[in-house]
């Protein structure tokens, strides 16, 4: 972002005010409208009036990497105000338009995880993204999008991002998915181990190499006419079918830890409403494949029963594939 000299004095006071305790939004609508070459004169956005005082040329200083030390942080949920003051590497040589002491005062305060409105870009939302489409050829993710009829209270849906296709109210939506989560983790969801030990022992590997050894050796006999067809076509089936087994079994088992601990929690229905959003997104993911098909056309009677018919039943067109067995 160019800053512009006139601009130098509004920033002054910006920074003072947002220290003084104003609101970034109040404080972005107080600045004078920016001014750009060519384009029309509109006002700040609070998002860009932050980025812009927390770059550390206002001081005077001169950053390396700024953009994902940043952007890793702020992913993290890490400490943003760090990894800004870590990437600075030099004085630079134009003239500051804030005291260093002020700017560095003014990122702590911009990056306190406490006034940040929006984490991140972190999903705000416990099914978002986690639930695609059943519409053959879209299975586009499903977010959550706000919408109202006439005379109606505001409500919200997950929805087909990519074309609407299919869409649910998200209360509805997410009762459905957390009940069949809650009562698979209830009846008992045997963890693996979390490090793969036993499976992967020097006896399987050394098996599975002989057996590799012998389908390059069944090939060449057969190349060298040594066997018949019928007695290859038996070897190797039998020779893979063995390898099969055993990659199967010695395939590392894992499962993520946050799952882990709630399969292993003695009352799992307690300890969900306790986690934050992130670890419940987690548990998900790694417990299910989730669709929503979209409801029957109503485009004759038979349309009309089959989408009356859905609606009444909540559960309708919610397909959970578990991911675990
Ligand atoms: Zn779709």
């Amino acid at each position: 972002m160019e800053i512009i000299p006139a601009e130098a004095e509004a920033i002054q006071r910006a920074a003072q005010a947002l220290l003084d305790g104003q609101t970034l939004s109040s404080v972005a609508a107080g600045m004078p409208p920016r001014e750009r070459a060519g384009r029309a004169l509109r006002p700040w956005r609070s998002s860009e009036l932050r980025s812009l005082l927390i770059s550390p040329r206002l001081a005077a200083l001169s950053a390396y990497d700024l953009e994902s030390a940043y952007t890793a942080a702020r992913a993290s949920r890490g400490d943003t105000a760090a990894a800004i003051f870590s990437s600075v590497v030099a004085p630079a040589i134009w003239p500051a338009i804030l005291d260093e002491t002020l700017w560095r005062d003014l990122v702590r305060k911009l990056c306190d995880p406490k006034r940040r409105i929006t984490p991140g870009s972190a999903p705000a939302h416990l099914l978002s993204g986690l639930v695609s489409c059943g519409v053959a050829g879209c299975g586009a993710p499903l977010r959550v999008s706000t919408a109202q009829r006439p005379g109606q209270p505001k409500r919200q849906y997950y929805r087909c991002f990519s074309a609407g296709h299919s869409r649910r109210p998200m209360d509805v939506l997410e009762d459905i998915v957390i009940g069949r989560t809650l009562d698979v983790l209830e009846n008992g969801l045997t963890p693996p181990p979390l490090e793969p030990d036993s499976t992967d022992t020097p006896d399987t590997t050394s098996e599975l190499a002989r057996l590799r050894d012998k389908l390059s050796r069944l090939a060449e006999q057969y190349a060298a006419d040594d066997i018949t067809d019928h007695q290859f076509t038996l070897a190797t089936a039998k020779t893979r079918a063995r390898i099969a087994a055993l990659e199967a079994t010695a395939k590392p088992v894992t499962m993520s830890p946050e799952l882990r601990e709630i399969a292993l929690a003695p009352s799992p229905r307690e300890m969900w409403p306790t986690l934050p959003l992130e670890s419940r997104r987690a548990i998900l993911r790694a417990l299910w494949t989730i669709e929503l098909q979209p409801y029957p056309v109503v485009g004759s009677d038979a349309g009309r029963l089959a989408f009356n018919a859905a609606k009444k039943d909540p559960a309708w067109g919610i397909q959970m594939v578990p991911t675990w067995q």
